[in-house]
Order: structure tokens, then C-alpha cells, then sequence
């Protein structure tokens, strides 16, 4: 998967040409050892002994030494369906069928109480960090787990909310934001104006008060530390941005609906919560992000 890097999907403009992934800048060999160790682990726990049926396709990086056969094998797609095939069969047997009554509950509706929107990082995976079981949280992800504003316009983020607040009346959003993110990078790097050549850049440009936000009270600091204040900060952004919605702030303001900030560092592993104070926020002359109940998970 690409980095969102604001000159080019594969370069990161810090860093003279080393690959990223979703910000993280590492060596080729690193990202392909660490998916093979977790293949390879997972082939292990499985016993299950799988072979390539088909020839692999062209690899991405250039491989050295004897790990070579063993990426190539992983890199086939036919492992990684047939591993894909076990882990559904196992949930199906494990999972599913042993409950089968509640399953078929889900299957006539869902009712989550909460709605959570999260980067597209494949390293932020919020079903499995916090642990959220089919039919418990309606999802979406998108680059930076961004919310733009109701004024915006239509986007995939801001239909899944409607659908999520007005539909299955969630108590719950909850806006995951993580550490080392590239779309904050990307909107940290690239120039002010909109370019519409790219995606990403049109569509990160959703966090500019974030940016705006952290520039100005961090100037001082590092890019890296600058990209982590605003990860954080574009999160409370977001949390504003929901406030936008009419039918969001009526039901906020009901009390029948809480809007919460969530920091995922996925270097230390920590997760850091966060409550929006609407009242104290909305009084705020500033148009800051009041918080309540705010605690470390570590
Ligand atoms: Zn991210």
C-alpha cells in the first residue's frame, strides 16, 4: 500500500526516496520479513502445510538471500487466499456455529451502540485493538479518519453517519486517531491550495484547521512532533466537524448521543480516550474541543 506522500504515492518527501507505508518509513526487507513472520506464524499454529499453485507475480521490491522462495510463496495470492479460506472456515466453525442463535439474531438487524470512524491503516484495525464483535459498531474508515463538515457536502463518511445516527440511532461515535499516520503527514507536508491531481491531497485538505491549529501552537517543534499534535488536533476537529450535522448536535444536545476521541500509538501501544464536553465546548470562544473524562489505556 502506498504512503500518502503529498510528490508521490511512493516516495516520501522526507526521507529521499525510502518507501513508506501509511508514514512509516522502513526498509523493504523489514516490511517483507515482518509479513512473512506473520504468515509463517500463522501457517504454524495452523498445521496446515499449503503450496502455490500459480506462478507469482512480479514482486514490488527486490528480494535477496534464502527469504526470497518463502516471499515469493507468500506473494502468489494463492497463499494468502488460502489462509483467508482457513481463518473464515475457523470463524465459522468457532465462532458462528457456536453461536449460532446470536448470529442469526444479527442476521434479521443490527442495533451497535456505537459508531466508530478510523484511519484506513492497516495497522489500525479497531475490531481487533479494542476488540469489537460482529453487529457491536457500525464502521468506516478512511484516510486520517477524517469528518468533513456538513457544508461539504455528500462522501461515503458523511452517508455512513447518517445512516448510523438517524437510522440505528448509535449513543456512541468515536473518531480513532493513530500515531505515525501518513495522511496527517500528507497534510502536513503539501502546499495550502488544493490539488486536484491527487486524491489525497483533495481529500486531506479536510484537516486544514487541524494543520492551521498545530502550526501556529507548534511551530517550534519537529515535523514529526508537529505530524503527532496534529494528528491529535485533527481528531477534536472532527469531533467539531460532527457537531455541523444538525441532526448530530439535536441529538447531542438530547444527551442521547456522546461523541468521543480515541488516540491509538501503535508505537508504545497505548490508546488514549477522550469525551466531548458539548456544553463547556460550545461556550468556548475560541471554538475549542472541550473534554471530559479523558484517560490512558496502557
Ligand atoms: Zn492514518
Amino acid at each position: 500500500m502506498a504512503a500518502f506522500a503529498p510528490t508521490s504515492l511512493s516516495k516520501d518527501p522526507l526521507s529521499s526516496g525510502t518507501p513508506t507505508i501509511f508514514g512509516s518509513r522502513v526498509k523493504s526487507g523489514e516490511i517483507q520479513q515482518t509479513q512473512l513472520r506473520l504468515w509463517t506464524s500463522f501457517r504454524s499454529n495452523t498445521g496446515v502445510k499449503l503450496k502455490a499453485s500459480i506462478e507469482p507475480p512480479a514482486l514490488t521490491w527486490e528480494l535477496k538471500g534464502d527469504k526470497q522462495e518463502s516471499i515469493v510463496e507468500m506473494e502468489s495470492g494463492c497463499d494468502l487466499f488460502d489462509e483467508m479460506k482457513i481463518r473464515f472456515l475457523s470463524f465459522k466453525k468457532h465462532k458462528y456455529m457456536e453461536n449460532s442463535e446470536h448470529f442469526q439474531a444479527l442476521s434479521k438487524g443490527q442495533s451497535p451502540k456505537v459508531m466508530v470512524i478510523a484511519c484506513a491503516d492497516s495497522r489500525v484495525c479497531p475490531s481487533n485493538i479494542l476488540g469489537f464483535q460482529p453487529g457491536e459498531a457500525f464502521m468506516v474508515r478512511n484516510v486520517a479518519n477524517m469528518v468533513p463538515t456538513y457544508e461539504s457536502g455528500p462522501s461515503e463518511t458523511n452517508a455512513a453517519l447518517e445512516f448510523a445516527v438517524n437510522s440505528l440511532e448509535v449513543e456512541n461515535i468515536l473518531i480513532i486517531g493513530h500515531s505515525r499516520c501518513g495522511g496527517i503527514r500528507a497534510l502536513m507536508s503539501m502546499k495550502d491550495e488544493v490539488d486536484s491531481s491527487s486524491f489525497i491531497r483533495s481529500w486531506v485538505i479536510v484537516g486544514k484547521n487541524a494543520k492551521q491549529i498545530t502550526k501556529s501552537a507548534a511551530s517550534n517543534l519537529s515535523f514529526d512532533q508537529q505530524c503527532t499534535n496534529c494528528e491529535k488536533e485533527s481528531i477534536n476537529c472532527s469531533l467539531l466537524s460532527l457537531l455541523t450535522y444538525p441532526w448530530i448536535e439535536e441529538r447531542v444536545k438530547k444527551g442521547v448521543l456522546s461523541l468521543h476521541g480515541g488516540y491509538y500509538d501503535l508505537v508504545d501501544c497505548t490508546f488514549e480516550k477522550w469525551t466531548l464536553d458539548y456544553k463547556e465546548s460550545i461556550m468556548d470562544r475560541k471554538k475549542r474541543v472541550i473534554v471530559r473524562n479523558s484517560s490512558i489505556w496502557c
